[in-house]
């Protein structure tokens, strides 16, 4: 057996492998070790190997799912190893002796499940690929839970920010590629062929070119290759649900990188769960596809007004009609999760229940239909989602009249095939219950032929149907001609058979035999009949999911009285009390007043300088604008009571001495080599948000940093930018920088105790509050005095000297100090290192010789 055992796992490709042992998974050796730590179960050992015992823990079949599902959570990929053919097999292959062949059958991976219970019902699982083809990064991404998939091109420096969009649970990336994406799991690099690519989806979707469906390039379709290779390897070659392939084209988006979406906390707040992120301040929607397609717009705002304009309509439609939102979004949740119950269906893993999902979901979308079509004034978005919700009679019909209402998960006891739908199958059914009956009948029969008032007929698995008498009685029926056979002496009974009952015994086997293999039939079918219409049915799961979007945004925005923002392709922001509604859910829960606050950027006044206290609300300022930019492009309302967002091509935050520890950088170097990306990447129509920048070194270095960036950010760059810091230093770059101006959030001394106003206003902030922000936050009054004091004597000595910034003044313009070498430049590193002096004339003329070869 471990002969066995050990060739499965070598074929397992380094994932944990669950064997299959009668009612149980069994794991060996050290993933029996992980396991039992991870799953928190019993570790045990068996037998010997290598002179040692080995390790072993178990987990039983019909629990399996949960176990997996905490080892996926925990970042386990899983092998399951089942018995392929049956111990009667075996031993006609192998004699008495022989072992159950078993084979692994499919692999569990975080980014290809499409089981109910391992998926969040209100997040997508993306599973992604990504290679490297001439300079140019592919990435292939795919759901397989609802069968979308996206590809992508992009150039290698914006791949971080391609990928942490999907922000999917799993990435292969070929074996051979240097820069693969951090923690993806390595692929032969032969699986990734354009060619192959091109070929395989073709073939998957039946058709000869893939042109109707879109732009491919070859980058793109090297990483669909990959994927698919991917697909076929853990589903043992068996394909899981696969719409048609979008091409999706960077431009169409606003880009973040993983850093900017980390410290907004879109999807995810910083302890890593939905609470406390955008989305659950944002997400209304009713049902689960509604929540992920939220998900996707917020970590694809738009780059189009048309487009953004084109969704704002229709929350705008529903935001005014409030009896027709709450109808809508009462029907809404009334309808299953179509778009996984047919990945479920067409994965060969669908139930009788996922089917009648199909029938219901199909059904509601209909009426939905219905109801909308008779609504004046709808909006051109809606018009053209309305035929996506209809079209499916046929399948509704035939699912309808073949389904019972509420068919069952487990499809093997069958009785999920309704009545009248197949007259054999009724008459089977019908023997049965004739059956039944008459076994019911036999009852009262042999009760009073034997007059034992307690006699029962009873049924188990074992046995099948049997008489049972108290065991005093026993003796009775064993007479000879009793007309009734022994069975089984149990301690208080005895059971017993008799011909009658044994004939209609045989009647129900054979008819229930018949009837399930009669319903396990039309099973195939309807199965089919979903398959063949799958990429209709996943497009009205997606109007219905952008259907409830809306809806949901529209009644977030009545719940927040939220503004409808509009939108301009110029450089400015101009935002009237905003807030942040994170922060304003978090106060409000604590009866708490959120102060909000006015943004207003241009080209002539696009850097703010922004000042003030700890604690002051310096951070939440530069988020909640941020936020306002990135709601308003996803085609949202916007919490603020007026807003016009110009288009922002890229959007940046962040904020000094985050951790990253992770990737194993120190927390400054994280922030400069994020800085550094700002510098590089940030345009004229980006939106920057820097908070407190310089924080990880010491006070010169973080000074003079802060300082340079700063400057570089308004004159480089030109982006619109806010810069949150507690140099005060910094002030004086209003002086020479024209487009920057001195914000800070207020706070007033009171009676020796600090209060924080949290409002904007302009001008540069009056004072640090550092200690009186140190007293607030209960740092004991001895060290704050001792903190007084030292303060008083640097402050004598910042009198006298000028302070740490004295001599900025003189500081040449910044347009001098860009002109500066640009780094990298082999040509000037070469110079830099001649030492002249050390030359002969020959040398030195070899040398130019040698310098102007390089340059041509
Ligand atoms: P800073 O970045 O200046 O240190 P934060 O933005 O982190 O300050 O804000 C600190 C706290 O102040 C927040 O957690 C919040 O409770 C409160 N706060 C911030 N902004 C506001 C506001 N506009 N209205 C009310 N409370 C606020």
């Amino acid at each position: 057996m471990m002969t066995q055992y050990l060739g499965l796992k070598d074929k397992a490709d380094g994932c944990m492998l669950f064997y299959r042992m009668g009612d149980f998974f069994e794991l060996f050796f050290e993933d029996a070790k992980q396991a039992s730590q991870i799953l928190d179960i019993a570790l045990t050992s068996r037998g010997e190997h290598g002179g040692a015992p080995i390790p072993m823990c178990g987990v039983p079949v019909h629990a399996a799912e949960s176990y997996l599902a905490r080892l996926i959570k925990a970042g386990c990929r899983v092998a399951i190893a089942e018995q392929v053919e049956t111990p009667e097999q075996a031993k006609k292959r192998g004699g008495y002796k022989a072992l159950v062949m078993r084979d692994i059958v499919r692999f569990v991976t975080a980014g290809t499940l499409t089981e109910e219970a391992l998926l969040e019902p209100r997040r997508a699982n993306v599973l992604a690929a990504a290679c490297l083809l001439r300079d140019k990064v592919g990435v292939a991404a795919v759901d397989i839970s609802t069968g979308r998939m996206e590809l992508e091109e992009c150039a290698p420096d914006d791949m971080g920010a391609a990928l942490a969009r999907l922000g999917a649970s799993e990435t292969i990336a070929p074996d051979n590629w240097g820069e693969a994406p951090f923690d993806s799991i390595p692929r032969g690099a032969h699986e990734f062929s354009s060619e192959g690519g091109a070929e395989r989806l073709c073939g998957i979707h039946g058709v000869a070119t893939l042109d109707g469906f879109g732009t491919f390039t070859r980058p793109m379709l090297a990483a669909a290759c990959g994927l698919l290779a991917y697909l076929d390897h853990v589903g043992r070659g068996k394909l899981p649900l696969l719409l048609p392939p979008v091409a999706r084209h960077g431009e169409a988006h606003m880009a973040m990188d993983e850093a900017t979406r980390g410290s907004l906390e879109i999807l995810r707040s910083s302890t890593g769960g939905r609470s406390g992120s955008l989305i659950e301040a944002v997400d209304r929607c009713v049902t689960g596809a509604g929540a992920r397609q939220l998900a996707e717009d917020l970590s694809a705002p738009l780059l189009n007004r048309a487009a953004i304009e084109e969704r704002l309509e229709l929350v705008q439609w529903l935001y005014d009609d409030a009896l027709l939102r709450e109808d809508l979004r009462a029907q809404l949740r009334s309808l299953p999760d179509a778009g996984r119950a047919l990945g479920r269906v067409v994965a060969g893993r669908g139930s009788p229940r996922d089917l009648g999902q199909l029938r219901d979901g199909l059904a509601g979308a209909a009426r939905l239909a219905g109801r909308l079509a008779r609504v004046e004034g709808r909006p051109a978005m809606l018009d053209a989602l309305l035929p996506a919700l209809v079209g499916h009679d046929r399948v509704i019909d035939l699912f309808s009249r073949a389904l019972v209402a509420t068919p069952p998960t487990e499809r093997s006891q069958g009785g999920f095939i309704a009545e009248g739908y197949d007259a054999d199958l009724d008459e089977l059914r019908s023997t049965s219950k004739d059956a039944r009956d008459a076994i019911s009948k036999l009852e009262a029969k042999y009760r009073d032929q034997t007059g034992i008032a307690a006699l029962k007929i009873k049924y188990n698995g074992v046995l099948g149907y049997f008489i049972e008498v108290p065991a005093r009685f026993g003796d009775q029926l064993m007479a000879p001609d009793s007309g009734f056979t022994h069975r089984q002496t149990m301690a208080g009974a005895m059971r017993f058979n008799a011909l009658a009952l044994h004939e209609e015994a045989s009647r129900i086997a054979e008819a229930g035999g018949h009837a399930l293999a009669a319903e396990e039939a039309h099973f195939e079918e309807l199965t089919a009949a979903a398959i063949a219409a799958r990429n209709e049915i996943a497009r009205t799961a997606a109007a219905l999911a952008r259907i409830d979007v809306a809806a949901g945004q529209a009644e977030r925005a009545a719940e927040g009285n939220w503004c409808r923002p509009s939108i301009s392709e110029k450089c400015e922001l101009a935002i009237v009390e905003g807030r942040h509604p994170v922060v304003e859910n978090a106060l409000g829960a604590q009866g708490e007043r959120f102060v909000a606050n006015d943004c207003t950027l241009s080209q002539f006044d696009r850097l703010w300088l922004l000042g003030g206290p700890n604690m002051g609300g310096k951070s939440t300022f530069l988020r909640q604008n941020a936020l306002i930019v990135l709601l308003a492009q996803a085609g949202g309302f916007v919490p603020a009571r007026a807003a016009t967002i110009g288009l922002v091509d890229r959007m940046f935050s962040r904020v000094g001495a985050s951790d990253n520890l992770a990737r194993g950088r120190s927390t400054f170097m994280v922030e400069m080599v994020e800085t550094a990306a700002i510098l590089q990447q940030a345009t004229p129509r980006s939106f920057v948000i820097l908070d407190e920048v310089g924080r990880g070194t010491s006070t010169y270095d973080g000074l003079a940093l802060a300082w340079a960036v700063a400057e570089a950010v308004h004159g480089v760059n030109r982006c619109r930018c806010l810069f949150a810091t507690h140099y005060h230093e910094l002030a004086r770059l209003a002086d020479t920088c024209e487009a920057l101006t001195l914000h800070h959030v207020r706070a007033r001394e009171w009676k020796g105790d600090l209060v924080l106003l949290h409002e904007v206003t302009t001008g540069p902030a009056e004072s640090s509050f550092g200690l009186a922000v140190a007293r607030l936050a209960g740092v004991p009054g001895p060290v704050v005095s001792r903190a007084k004091s030292v303060l008083a004597k640097l402050e004598k000595g910042r009198a006298e000297t000028g302070g740490i910034a004295a001599g900025l003044g003189d500081l040449p313009l910044f347009a001098n100090v860009v002109e500066e070498a640009p780094k990298g430049d082999p040509l000037r590193e070469k110079l830099a290192a001649l030492d002249i002096d050390a030359l002969s004339p020959r040398d030195a003329l070899g040398w130019l010789y040698e310098l102007k070869r390089q340059i041509g």
